[in-house]
């Protein structure tokens, strides 16, 4: 297949491009570098399958080849980047979404959007299903993600249904591992940063809110079946092991083998009180679950961040 990856550069996206170029696609990645990093493609600079395209997706692209697959990734993803670019987020969200579902009905591709656990907002229901609408504040400091992703679901469904559009909806819950970057917010790299600096954990609340974390390589097959299958979702993809907020400083703790002493602030306002996924869906339609534990997924983070000092000292200071 021939797949258009935005967000190709960050996190997740550069997983996936790798994952789908090893296979056999031949991937063009766009990526306005915002939050992306170059680095994370070094495995495939010089790969004749691969390309990258620096741009930004809320413009026209001008990307006049036909795409198999048109997958978007690309937005702020942790608080603290949503957060720092509030009208970026939401312009990638709600434009950047319209021009990849207009790019993918002139290809006629599959069309898959990372959507997001987020849709949900501070859910009452738990755990969360996908016929779940979701507790969301509409104008709160979070909003500009929840609605922009809630907005680009939206649409995804109207191409759908009045264009024709192949779609798919990936609502992604907390994912980790390597190629996160130390100093964007999120709370693994965050308590990893810290215990490998020897800083202490900073937990926001009491620490007795829950999140449910996936490691990437789990969410990337999630995802690499969802663009395979022909189901429209919204689909739910994560892991259903749901964890406290504290345990999981304290696992941090000791995979890092820290001495890193544990300091309370804040909760940020409308932080999400519970969150884990219920994967039946996923399970069904597309065959998928994860199988990477916390630990092992935990140790191999650790290390990759070990080996990456520097950035993980400046994150101190950041
Ligand atoms: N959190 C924390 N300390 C930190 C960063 C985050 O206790 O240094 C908490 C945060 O308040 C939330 C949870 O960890 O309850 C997950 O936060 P994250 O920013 O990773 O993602 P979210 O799931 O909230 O989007």
């Amino acid at each position: 297949m021939h797949v258009l990856v935005s967000g190709g550069a960050g996190f997740l996206g550069s997983h996936l491009c790798e994952t789908l170029v090893a296979r056999g696609d031949s991937v063009v990645a766009v990526d306005d570098l915002s939050t992306g990093r170059t680095e994370n493609l070094a495995a495939l600079n010089q790969h004749s399958r691969f390309r990258l395209v620096v741009a930004d997706v809320t413009e026209p692209l001008g990307l006049d080849e036909p795409f198999d697959a048109v997958v978007h990734m690309a937005s702020a993803a942790s608080p603290a980047d949503y957060h720092r670019l509030p009208l970026e987020t939401l312009r990638v969200g709600s434009r950047g979404t319209e021009v990849l579902l207009e790019l993918a009905q002139r290809s006629r591709a599959r069309f898959v959007l990372a959507s997001t656990s987020e849709v949900y907002g501070d859910p009452e229901v738990h755990p969360q299903r996908e016929d779940y609408w979701g507790h969301v504040n509409p104008n709160g400091p979070r909003s500009v993600y929840d609605e922009a992703k809630r907005y680009a679901e939206a649409v995804t469904a109207a191409y759908r249904r009045s264009h024709g559009v192949n779609t798919g909806i990936a609502r992604i819950f907390n994912t980790y591992g390597p190629r996160m970057r130390a100093i964007d917010g999120r709370v693994v790299t965050t308590f990893i940063a810290q215990a490998l600096n020897g800083d202490p954990i900073t937990i926001y609340g009491d620490g007795s809110q829950t999140r449910s974390f996936c490691y990437v390589d789990d969410l990337i097959r999630g995802l690499i079946a969802l663009v395979d299958a022909d189901v429209p979702g919204p689909i739910n993809l994560g892991n259903p092991t749901e964890r406290t907020v504290d345990s999981l400083a304290e696992l941090v703790i000791a995979l890092a083998r820290s001495s890193s002493r544990i300091e309370f602030h804040p909760l940020p306002q409308d932080d999400p009180t519970r969150r884990r996924p219920d994967i039946t869906l996923a399970r069904q339609q597309l065959g998928w679950e994860p199988h990477v534990g916390i630990l092992d997924g935990l140790e191999a983070t650790v290390r990759w961040f070990a080996s990456r000092r520097d950035e993980v000292r400046a994150a101190a200071t950041a």
